[in-house]
């Protein structure tokens, strides 16, 4: 009978044949442990031996690839005492001479005789052929023509050979694997079967088998991925009753004639579609995002005034107090003179009330707002996760919106909806992410992009300044346009050790800045670890006009809205992310007054000079992602949620994207179909196996 994954789970690997006591403890520092984790470990690449180079013909400055056989070792100090391990291997066609610095295992690994793989440039030096630290795969004798390479720890002490015989005995070992997909699936899908699959992604005989093998498991990972994802979303709308809200009122339609501009035409879509879920019997999900400026705020006012004014409360919550207390001035002065209805009123109407919560919040005042909340009569409450604890208690949740989520994690999402009977959310988030990442991140949610920015906004020419004449353009530049009546924020270096001296080293610079390049000027100065009242002084005196230059660190990057500033100067750049700088050139550009945004430092990396060059080519975020995502791989996105990513080991979002997006179409159609997967066993199975616990146990009640 075919064989389940559960079941190759099930074995140990010191069944197999040659693993004793001392490899099993190097396969568990790999975390292998049982067959399957084996049979999981898959090759980081393979040596295609029609490639190999001889190293007769190699040619100096060339990267090439040799199968050869050590010769000769020897193992000795330099002159300043570095360890040096020289090794001469030699292929049939010739001798090379190999170096390796501060290695001196080297020596046991490579003992004469060995025959291994060596990766480098060939150099000439002192009339040798020579590569200083190559890199070197032992492969043994293996006569095939592809040669699987596997991922191997420093410590494990396990060479890839070893780790090639073994699989090879548990591929023998586990027979005819059980395959959850039929094969009229597979057909459509265009995948092999998953014993084939297993067989040659470990075994291909060449590039296109081992290249259709793991597409087939990448599909099954990013499958079950979707299907944990589509489970959720539909369980979450099926469990929850969900409030049909009066989307069509007065409120949203005052509130829509007294903004001081026309909505875009993606806002507009936007409100629409947010409409259409709150009016619906299920509770929304949704993901707004939008890039940098391209109006979040008013469509999340929308949201939560369309609850509003069919008697529901809403809730605002931001990631940071300086943010928070941002929303609270601009929503309550947008909200100014609108009315709700309150029958114990001598005219049947009172003002609207907003009302703000973050932990600067006094007892007293939290009491007040808290009996306010309890009767009903405060209907829009913004504020930190300061919202999340205890005493807030409200009469009828209806509407809950939670800005920049990815500083939030899912549990905090979910206690927020907790205070409220199924409450409809709205996740915004400005860290654009390219769409088939999203439905990886974000897959339980559905998802709203504004891809449109305002109207009248000015690109911000954007500068790398690349040396000391560019720089002085930039604080040039700041005095100009103070001199014009704008505002400037300057960046300081990012300083990892800690935030105390982050905030020590922006207090140094704001002195040293005022003394030097930004005499004259008023400044003010930004830090996570000033006290909140001083936070919010220097703010409040940015916003009117009082500072000319905020001195600040990061604490500036998120959702801060002073359209009067223009010039945007980042002390080090090269040691910021590009998101980060993304962001961070967001807070001009706001107003259609021309901005700028310098980039100082020069460039530690090929890596961040490429950042840096694609911040000064494009100003739209999603390509901007796209190009973190080459650069970082997709730690950079799928970090900011654990859940269900362990599982990823081949699919790539990179190399995956039309995958990714076929394998959401599937999950959706199987669980649409057969929504507690009763129908499919295996799958159902398999779920349960490789999908994280906890999540698993909520997608299987029932
Ligand atoms: P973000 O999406 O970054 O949160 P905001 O909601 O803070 O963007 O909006 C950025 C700025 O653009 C604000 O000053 C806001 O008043 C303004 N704004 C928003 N929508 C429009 C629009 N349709 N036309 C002109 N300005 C707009
Ligand atoms: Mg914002």
């Amino acid at each position: 009978m075919a064989r389940r994954l559960r079941a190759l789970a099930e074995i140990p690997v010191k069944e197999l044949r040659g693993v004793g006591d001392k490899k099993v403890a190097g396969l568990a520092e790999m975390q292998i442990e049982s067959v399957l984790d084996l049979l999981m470990h898959y090759p980081r690449r393979y040596i295609d031996r029609t490639q190999q180079a001889e190293i007769r013909t190699l040619q100096i400055g060339e990267e090439a690839m040799v199968l050869a056989t050590v010769k000769r070792v020897v193992a000795r100090r330099t002159r300043n005492r570095r360890s040096l391990v020289e090794v001469d291997v030699f292929d049939g066609s010739g001798y090379l001479h190999c170096t390796f610095f501060n290695q001196p295992w080297r020596a046991r690994q490579l003992a004469a005789g060995t025959e291994a793989v060596f990766f480098g440039k060939l150099e000439m030096y002192r009339g040798r052929r020579q590569m200083t630290s190559p890199v070197v795969d032992l492969v043994g004798d293996r006569t095939g023509r592809m040669v699987p390479v596997y991922p191997q720890s420093e410590k494990s002490g396990l060479s890839t050979w070893d780790l090639a015989q073994w699989v090879e005995e548990a591929l023998r070992r586990a027979g005819e694997l059980a395959d959850p997909l039929p094969a009229s699936w597979r057909d459509e899908l265009d995948v092999p079967g998953r014993t084939w699959a297993f067989s040659h992604i470990h075994n291909p005989e060449s590039v296109g088998a081992a290249r259709a093998a793991r597409k087939r498991l990448a599909l099954d990972e990013l499958l079950r991925l979707q299907l944990a994802l589509v489970m959720r979303k539909r369980a979450l709308e099926r469990e929850a009753k969900g409030i049909r809200h009066t989307i069509d009122g007065e409120l949203v339609r005052r509130f829509h004639a007294k903004v001081p501009f026309a909505l875009t035409g993606a806002q507009r879509r936007a409100c629409e579609e947010i409409a259409t879920d709150l009016a619906g019997p299920h509770p929304m999900h949704r993901l707004l995002q939008g890039d940098v400026g391209s109006g979040k705020t008013v469509v999340a006012v929308t949201a939560l005034l369309m609850g509003v004014q069919g008697g529901y409360q809403g809730a605002f919550m931001a990631p940071t107090e300086v943010l928070a207390e941002q929303h609270f001035l601009g929503v309550r002065q947008l909200l100014a003179d609108l009315s709700v209805r309150d029958d114990a009123t001598l005219i049947g109407e009172r003002p609207l009330r907003v009302e703000l919560l973050t932990n600067r919040t006094t007892a007293k005042e939290r009491e007040r707002l808290a009996a306010g909340l309890r009767a009903g009569e405060v209907e829009m409450l913004i504020g930190t996760h300061a919202l999340l604890t205890e005493g807030v208690e409200f009469a009828r949740l209806g509407v809950v919106v939670i800005d920049e989520q990815h500083r939030f994690g899912v549990e905090q999402r979910a206690l927020l909806r907790a205070k409220g009977d199924d409450p409809d959310v709205l996740v915004m988030t400005a860290t654009p992410i390219p769409r088939t990442a999203a439905m990886l991140v974000y897959g339980d949610l559905d998802l709203t992009v504004l891809d449109e920015l305002p109207q009248g906004r000015s690109p911000v020419a954007t500068v790398w300044a690349r040396g000391a004449l560019e720089e002085a353009e930039a604080w040039r530049r700041v005095h100009e346009q103070v001199a014009a009546g704008h505002q400037a924020y300057v960046v300081c270096p990012l300083v990892e050790e800690s935030e105390r001296i982050q905030a020590r080293s922006a207090s140094v610079e704001f002195a040293r800045l005022g003394a030097e390049e930004l005499s004259g000027l008023r400044l003010g100065l930004l830090h996570g670890q000033m006290a909140s009242r001083d936070k919010e002084a220097v703010m409040a005196a940015f916003r009117r006009g009082e500072v000319d230059v905020l001195v600040a660190t990061t604490v500036v990057e998120v959702g801060v809205d002073v359209p009067n500033a223009t010039v945007m100067v980042i002390e080090d750049a090269h040691r910021f992310g590009i998101a980060q700088l993304h962001q961070l050139r967001g807070r001009v550009g706001r107003a259609p007054a021309a901005s700028w945004c310098y980039l100082l430092g020069e460039t530690s990396t090929p890596e961040a000079e490429e950042r840096l060059e694609a911040l000064e080519r494009t100003r739209d975020g999603f390509e901007l992602a796209e190009v973190d995502l080459e650069l970082r791989g997709e730690g950079s996105i799928l970090g900011t949620r654990q859940k269900g990513r362990s599982d990823l080991r081949l699919a790539s979002l990179r190399r995956d994207k039309d995958l990714v997006a076929e394998a959401r179409r599937v999950a959706f159609a199987i669980v649409d179909a057969d929504p507690h997967l009763t129908g499919h066993e295996l799958l159902a199975d398999e779920l349960r196996l490789l999908v994280d616990e906890e999540e698993a146990e909520f997608l299987f009640k029932s």
